[in-house]
């Protein structure tokens, strides 16, 4: 796979790609040599108010279009995905360090994103019309909110971003995206070739950081709703910005998900699915298995046998075929999980990593299990959105779920077991969006995605991020005497 030509990193306004205006100039790294691979501008808060404006304008008009028409805007919009994928995934692996298999999914992935949402935006159901008051017709309608801001994170670039802006497209807002400032090249070389598909104003793009950017988009009175996928950080202060003024808020935010293991759990096939359910994608994933809880009789063969597959698994150089750990995104990562597990272990944790050399260049860290720590210890309570993992016992189910439940995250959580029923009423008091038994991170468009507490409450994914990118209105008509 290779980069064509470089992207430029510019704002996209009104349909036209445009020089961000703000003063910070930032480089673009690849993180797996840590060299700079663009030099980009940050937007200026100017720059998001005329996108703003764009966006306005353009309301209109698309949401006059019928749902068919939208539904096939996004299905060109898909194609040209398709159509360029070897491309839009060496992007990725360049500017995330996304080894070439993980790379890959990001544009299937965003195909399969636009087209769930071109065919739901012709199936939007609600209650029938009719007579819910004497002789007075009533029906229910779902508008477009207006302009939907879409702030996106750096882990999954262009997947995410559609699955910020296809719900809401599909419903007829207009959107101004703003992609991370860490990666924002493959949303923009998708805008690029994909210039004539959307009417001018639909889809902006405005480039930069979340303190300025992203926050003037938060604020800004023209924008209905904002929808992000991030830290509860960053969602935390989004919420604030857009107090003032009312905004509908639609938010994603991280995990720390539990994998609750019983001892008549099958463990090979646990280390099996953790393989990828904590690695895939450098544990860059909101829904990553990353706390181990297991019962205190298993303990020992489930950590020797997470251990052996830990020790297994090859971390280096995304462009190597066989690597199925790359770098994390950035040198901030890295320090932040150095000190999550040199704190874990001053205070007395044992450890287990890859055997594996990590490369000397780049932002690798070292696919890690973390024992012997305690529910308070910050690399149990804070997500740690990375290749390292935490094991912890417990002695019966009410312990196993206070230890799940523990954390300020709900997004997703596991429970292994060969006692399904068991899963099952485990399944009502574990406190996450979605719930798996026996497997882990098992996702797709039909079902939707999303937590409570620290990780937010909006629904990405299937009808429900549909209907929450409308506003249920009624009209009703008194129908008079018979003349
Ligand atoms: P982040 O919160 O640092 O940034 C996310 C986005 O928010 C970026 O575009 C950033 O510029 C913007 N932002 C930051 N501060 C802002 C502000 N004050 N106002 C407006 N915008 C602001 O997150 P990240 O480091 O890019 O991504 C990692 C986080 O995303 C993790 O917590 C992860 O769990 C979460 N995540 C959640 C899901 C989910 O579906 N729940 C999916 C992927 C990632």
């Amino acid at each position: 796979m290779a980069v064509s030509d470089p992207v430029h990193v510019r704002n996209l306004i009104g349909g036209a790609f445009r020089a961000p205006a703000g003063e910070r100039l930032r480089a673009i790294v690849d993180p797996a040599s840590g060299a700079t691979i663009a030099q980009a501008r940050d937007a200026s808060t100017g720059d998001v108010d005329d996108a703003v404006r764009a966006a306005v304008a353009a309301g209109r008009g698309w949401a006059e279009c019928t749902p068919a028409e939208r539904a096939d805007a996004l299905l060109r919009l898909a194609a040209v995905v398709e159509q360029n994928d070897d491309e839009l995934a060496a992007i990725e692996q360049r500017n995330v360090g996304k080894p070439g298999q993980v790379a890959a999914l990001e544009p299937a992935l965003t195909v399969d994103v636009l087209r769930f949402f071109a065919g739901a935006a012709r199936v939007m159901e609600g209650v029938a019309a009719g007579e819910y008051t004497r002789d007075v017709t009533t029906m229910v309608r779902r508008d477009p909110v207006g302009v939907v801001g879409c702030i996106v994170p750096w882990n999954y670039p262009l997947s995410t971003a559609a699955a910020k802006f296809a719900p809401a497209l599909a419903a007829g807002n207009t959107v101004v995206v703003k992609p991370s400032e860490l990666t924002p090249l493959s949303l923009l070389r998708l805008c690029e070739l994909a210039e004539d598909v959307l009417p001018p104003g639909v889809l902006n793009v405005v480039v930069g950081d979340g303190a300025t950017a992203g926050a003037r988009l938060a604020a800004h009175p023209g924008v209905a709703m904002i929808s992000m996928t991030g830290s509860p950080r960053a969602g935390r202060l989004i919420a604030a910005a857009a107090a003032p003024t009312m905004k509908r808020l639609h938010l994603e935010l991280g995990g720390n998900a539990p994998v609750v293991v019983f001892p008549d759990a099958d463990v090979d096939a646990l280390a099996q699915t953790l393989r990828l359910a904590s690695f895939w994608n450098s544990g860059q994933e909101c829904g990553a298995a990353a706390r181990v809880l297991v019962h205190r009789d298993a303990a020992a063969t489930v950590r020797d046998a997470l251990a052996e597959m830990i020790e297994s698994v090859a971390v280096g150089a995304p462009d190597d075929e066989e690597v199925e750990v790359g770098p994390v995104v950035s040198a901030a990562q890295r320090t932040r999980l150095a000190d999550l597990v040199g704190g874990a272990v001053r205070a007395g944790a044992s450890t287990a990593g890859t055997r594996r050399a990590l490369p000397d260049e780049g932002f690798y860290v070292a696919p890690t299990l973390v024992w012997d720590v305690e529910q308070s210890d910050p690399i149990v309570q804070q997500e740690t959105f990375g290749p390292v993992i935490t094991l912890q016992q417990f002695g019966d189910e009410d312990e196993a779920i206070a230890l799940a439940n523990g954390t300020p995250y709900g997004l997703s959580g596991s429970i292994w077991s060969a006692d399904v029923a068991r899963g099952l009423r485990l399944a009502r008091t574990l406190r996450c969006g979605t719930t798996w038994i026996n497997t882990h991170m098992v996702a797709s468009l039909e079902l939707p995605w999303g937590g409570l507490g620290d990780s937010g409450g909006g629904r990405d994914a299937s009808i429900y991020a549909l209907e929450d990118h409308t506003i249920a209105r009624n009209v009703s008509v008194a129908l008079g005497s018979p003349s």
